[in-house]
């Protein structure tokens, strides 16, 4: 397989770069012709979820719609880039995080074909959901492991699960592989361990050059991973959230294995394009390889929300955790505070307020 990272050949608005990864194959290009039409994958940041959108020819595949406060960004997303209606939604599984943003789509587009998994829930969102589908008379199918679908000049095949009835429902996640010409892209969904396991024992072929990385960065065996030999990887995960994602353990494999890494958390939304033999990118791998942290430093932290995870870049406000003062990132104060007493933190100020915190008198934050 061959990859190729070229500049410019990307769609309209996008600001396209050379990404071109240590180690990776490279080729100058040489007017080659184009084996197949495009496959443009956009990985949405919906936060802490799963959202991307899949165009090729014309045909747009929406796979997961992050949580219920993403649902308005999805659909205005989607009516950005063109969509009338969606070829495919498919809905890995019916978490909030995957699920509440698609139901906004399933409102706003008409879907030709829905693919869940084969399982129901007594979630609230899940009542929300098996309610549009009836009202639209929708019916979902559910595949099965090598069902195989027709995109655009692209198909997708499904890969998981191999069997349902997990305790957790995670396990249970549809996950595909993405197939435009010589080009792979794996999205798994919120599978974990106990699932790959049973993708691996099935033997079914996972490599892909782009892997969109299980469960936002949570648990991948090596063995897994070395299964689906990414050339790249992407994590869609909210900045600073709760649950510890990416893992650590997640984290460092990654960087062990030296695969240059995209986050929706650091990045944004991340744009990936296909012509069937090379994958170019919107933007340059961030290659921010820093995990996750569980809940936050204290009790209180984790109650004012995302103190952990923010960074000078992206923070809100910047915390003096000795002082618990709330200083703005430009305040004279933030230059000459002790480094360990500094927290850079993303999210609403009155959280703070109401954990002790107050605000700077210079600064007025
Ligand atoms: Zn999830
Ligand atoms: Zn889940």
């Amino acid at each position: 397989m061959l990859l190729l990272c070229l500049a410019g050949c990307n769609p309209k608005d996008m600001n396209s770069v050379t990404a071109q990864a240590s180690g990776q194959e490279t080729q100058e290009q040489e007017n080659q012709e184009k084996p197949s039409g495009s496959l443009n994958l956009h990985y949405l940041d919906v936060g802490q979820g799963n959202a991307v959108l899949a165009e090729s020819q014309g045909h747009y595949m929406l796979i997961d719609g992050g949580a219920r406060k993403a649902s308005s960004f999805v659909v205005s997303y989607l009516e950005k880039q063109g969509v009338k209606e969606l070829d495919y939604l498919l809905i890995s599984h019916f978490d909030e995080d995957h699920l509440a943003g698609a139901i906004g789509a399933l409102h706003k587009f008409p879907v030709k074909q829905l693919i869940t998994p084969d399982y129901e829930t007594d979630s609230s969102i899940y009542q929300s959901y098996a309610e549009v589908v009836q009202e639209k008379q929708y019916q979902a199918i559910h595949p099965k492991v090598g069902d195989e679908f027709a995109f655009g000049t692209a198909t997708f095949r499904v890969i998981s699960p191999v069997a349902y009835g997990h305790e957790d429902e995670n396990q249970d996640s549809v996950g595909i592989i993405l197939q435009n010409g010589e080009n792979e892209f794996f999205i798994g969904g919120d599978i974990g361990l106990e699932s790959e396991k049973e993708i691996l024992n099935a033997g079914t072929d996972i490599q892909a050059d782009v892997m969109l990385m299980n469960h936002h960065g949570s648990h991948v065996s090596d063995e897994f991973l070395h299964a689906v030999n990414p050339d790249y990887a992407v994590i869609s995960c909210g900045a600073g959230n709760s649950y510890g994602h990416p893992r650590q353990d997640t984290a460092k494999l990654l960087e062990e294995e030296q695969i240059p890494l995209f986050r929706t958390d650091k990045q944004g939304t991340i744009d990936i394009s296909s012509n069937g033999q090379d994958i170019t990118f919107a933007q340059k791998p961030c290659n921010d390889y820093t995990p996750g942290s569980r809940g936050g430093n204290s009790q209180q932290e984790e109650a004012a929300g995302s103190m952990e995870n923010a960074g000078p870049e992206d923070c809100d406000y910047v915390l003096n955790a000795h002082t618990k003062k709330i200083h703005l990132l430009e305040c004279s104060s933030v230059k000459t505070m002790d480094e360990d007493n500094k927290e850079y933190y993303k999210g609403d100020k009155q959280a703070l307020l109401d954990n002790g915190y107050t605000e700077c008198g210079n600064c007025n934050p």
